[in-house]
């Protein structure tokens, strides 16, 4: 069996020790003679496998009481319409655009209200945060939204922005559980799961009481409202019984391993030891301003598309695969989410130095 050192901004690694009990466990789950994949969602088997994921991420974020957790599909995505068609009772929102995703939840949101777009950074290839301490927030939005760590462009808020009271939504898709959250500073915050956490086809909300109404935009799909989703406790149909099984053996990990702390500790070595590589390097560049870097994702280039291609071509030979840079930004990519060992990013740069001796 060989392991490459999968540099995927997602889907993307998840750890070995969890894809080992899954395996294991494949063809009888806890004495029950059936894998979780042919199990009914509403047998006492699954419902405990549901009900400690929810505690364990509860544990693991510090989730206080009066805010749900949903386990729901559509991926990332069909938020970008679930959150105006809930929250927006005016019918007015602030987005900050920061990125792709951050831009195509507010697109979305423009067919559902006022959308504004109070900053932007697109003007630099969002190779930046702007700058959100005096916002023109709109006297009567129903939210401020954000994309909190911004997977393609590398990027991410070392402070939230100023709201001036309103609530904040944040898109936390590709930085959860990387380092701790205080959850009472946001109203809603949801991935999908397939960056940090889990396989594709599951996406978490985790939601502020108050939020979940039965004020909802005319026309809201039945399976879209935060209402029907939270009184059913995520089982109004079928959930994605199977990923959310596996998230719950991520969070049970990452509990062990000592919590959100400890993977913040991890997570800075990690990108200290290709942040440090990358700003001494002559060949290599990273492409996002140092302040607003992020822990997960690292674009950097070389500044020749083809000594890029011939970089990736080489790196991909040696087992550090999925190193290709969005094609927005060009270049490479490496994204070291929490299941990326220490090794992997120390043998990527090992191998980035010898390329560069190689290619002077
Ligand atoms: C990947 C990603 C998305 C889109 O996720 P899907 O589950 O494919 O819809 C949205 N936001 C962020 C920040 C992402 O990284």
């Amino acid at each position: 069996m060989a392991r490459v050192y999968n540099f995927s901004a997602g889907p993307s690694m998840l750890p070995v020790e969890v894809l080992q009990e899954a395996a294991e466990e494949m063809l009888d789950y806890n004495g029950t003679g059936m894998s979780v994949m042919e199990m009914s969602h509403r047998s006492k088997a699954f419902e405990e496998i549901i009900e400690s994921a929810e505690q364990d991420l509860r544990d693991l974020m510090n989730i206080p009481d009066n805010y749900k957790v949903l386990f729901l599909q559509g991926g990332a995505s069909q938020q970008f319409a679930a959150i105006p068609m809930n929250l927006m009772k005016n019918k007015v929102a602030d987005y900050i655009i920061t990125g792709q995703w951050a831009k195509k939840a507010y697109q979305e949101a423009c067919k559902y209200g006022k959308a504004n777009a109070i900053a932007s950074s697109e003007d630099k290839t969002f190779s930046y945060i702007p700058d959100c301490s005096d916002l023109p927030i709109s006297e009567d939005a129903d939210y401020v939204y954000i994309c909190h760590n911004n997977t393609i462009y590398g990027t991410t808020y070392k402070k939230l922005p100023n709201t001036k009271g309103k609530i904040l939504v944040a898109d936390m898709s590709s930085d959860i559980l990387s380092q701790p959250v205080n959850v009472e500073d946001y109203g809603l915050i949801y991935f999908g799961v397939q960056k940090n956490v889990g396989p594709a086809g599951v996406v978490v909300v985790i939601i502020r009481e108050d939020l979940i109404t039965d004020d909802v935009l005319e026309g809201t799909p039945t399976m879209l409202k935060y209402k029907t989703q939270a009184d059913a406790k995520s089982l109004y149909n079928t959930p994605p019984a199977y990923g959310i099984y596996i998230c719950g053996k991520v969070f049970k990990h990452l509990k062990k391993l000592g919590g959100l702390s400890k993977m913040q500790e991890l997570n800075e070595k990690k990108a200290k030891i290709l942040y440090d590589y990358l700003d001494s390097s002559e060949l290599f560049k990273g492409t996002v301003v140092p302040e607003d870097r992020s822990l997960m994702n690292v674009p950097f280039v070389t500044g020749d598309a083809d000594m890029d291609a011939k970089f990736v071509k080489e790196a991909t030979a040696a087992g550090f695969v999925n190193l290709k840079g969005h094609r927005t930004v060009g270049g490479m990519r490496a994204s070291i989410y929490n299941a990326m060992p220490i090794e992997g990013v120390e043998k990527l740069v090992e191998f980035m130095k010898k390329f560069e001796a190689e290619n002077k």
